[in-house]
């Protein structure tokens, strides 16, 4: 009893630690909608560190849709979705997503952390075998985990060794892949993923939280990126907190894997259902999605000018097409250095660290919006030339 110390003196020791590798995370506290700029006490800051890639998380339809939403349906959803908390704007929201995503249903989540573990969870029991690329969101990690089947991962993008991987595994199979890699911009080898999928008999859960709305001519992500139907084994996850600007995910597939999910998935089942409003705005968001083509013809110029821009500046890019544009810097330090020393120019650009990264990939994580003038893009570029070091 004497010599008891505090069980919290070992989480200030390791946050001292954590401060002392430059790992050390903070929040910061917004004032102000997303958009091109946001404020931060008293601050106007010009913002490339949003996943609000079509610039609706502000929209006045959206707003109005949200509102009215409110009006009808009240704040809290009250209930799971199987208790009483599945709305109209619930159901008529799945209908237009898998209209959308050209797939026979489509299932709404909390979140796409969720969604995630709902589907690995359902699909894969202790005996099945789970595939992810390396550099996989969290979430996916997550998805595995709690699945608790054999994980097995291989490098990035690497589709020869996934390919052995599969052969040598008897049983269910699961291949767990980003569509748009979050911290790396790049695409996931979709149409290689599909057939090795095909070839194994394995399922494909691809998460395209960051190339739906984004990428395709209409929006509908990598499936249309790759010209590419979604169906079986392929199961699209998608979230509506990025290029919707709203809040929740979903999962879109067969009538009868959306049916099993229904049965199955415990993070669909023993969680309270997204707030109605929240379905009535993204409904208004998505109608603006799929109309508004300029504003993923807007994202497109400002990626393709920003990549010119950088290369003539010597930045260290990753073969990234996509709003999400990395710039390497090595240890967390740099890249802490280099955040702190645009917010010091009126620019908002996060430093990305391990282990969301890799060890010496610490990184900027540019991210583009339509929210975006092209103005604001030069401006990004004239002061990442002026970067310590850069001269
Ligand atoms: N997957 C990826 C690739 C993501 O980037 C994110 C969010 N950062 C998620 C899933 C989780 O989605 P949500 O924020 O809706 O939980």
């Amino acid at each position: 009893m004497a010599n008891s110390r505090p069980r919290s003196t070992y989480l200030a020791a390791a946050l001292v630690r954590r401060r002392g590798q430059n790992l050390y995370r903070e929040r910061q506290v917004l004032a102000s909608p997303q958009g091109a700029e946001v404020r931060i006490g008293a601050q106007t800051l010009l913002s490339f560190c949003s996943n609000d890639y079509l610039g609706l998380a502000n929209h006045p339809q959206v707003i109005a849709a949200f509102k009215q939403g409110a009006e009808r349906y009240g704040v809290g959803a009250g209930a799971s979705h199987l208790i009483s908390g599945h709305s109209l704007a619930h159901h008529a929201l799945e209908e237009e997503l898998a209209d959308f995503v050209g797939a026979p249903r489509a299932l709404l989540f909390s979140t796409g952390y969720m969604a995630n573990l709902g589907v690995a969870a359902s699909l894969m029991g202790r005996r099945g075998h789970v595939f992810e690329d390396k550099l996989n969101h969290a979430s996916l990690i997550d998805a595995a985990r709690l699945c608790q089947a054999r994980v097995k991962r291989y490098a990035h993008g690497a589709v020869d060794k996934l390919e052995s991987l599969l052969a040598a595994a008897n049983g269910e199979k699961l291949i767990l892949s980003d569509g748009v890699f979050s911290m790396d911009g790049d695409f996931a080898p979709l149409p290689d993923l599909v057939a090795a999928a095909r070839r194994h008999e394995a399922w494909l859960l691809v998460d395209d939280a960051h190339g739906l709305g984004v990428v395709g001519d209409s929006g509908r992500g990598c499936f249309e990126h790759f010209d590419l139907a979604l169906n079986e084994p392929a199961i699209l996850m998608g979230t509506l907190g990025k290029a919707f600007g709203t809040f929740g995910a979903f999962v879109a597939g067969s009538e009868t894997l959306i049916e099993s999910l229904i049965q199955e998935a415990r993070t669909y089942i023993y969680t309270t259902a997204l707030p109605p409003a929240v379905a009535e705005a993204t409904r208004a968001s998505l109608r603006l999605a799929r109309s508004e083509v300029w504003r993923r013809e807007r994202l497109r110029e400002h990626v393709r000018f920003f990549k010119r821009g950088a290369q003539t500046l010597g930045l260290k890019l990753l073969p990234s097409d996509t709003p999400i544009q990395p710039v390497i810097l090595g240890e967390p330090g740099q890249a802490m250095a280099a955040s702190r020393h645009l917010r010091e120019q009126g620019i908002l650009v996060c430093a990305i660290r391990p282990p969301t990264v890799p060890a010496h990939s610490a990184r900027l994580r540019i991210t583009f919006s339509a929210a975006h003038e092209l103005a604001h893009v030069e401006r990004l570029l004239e002061t990442l030339a002026g970067l310590p070091g850069m001269k």
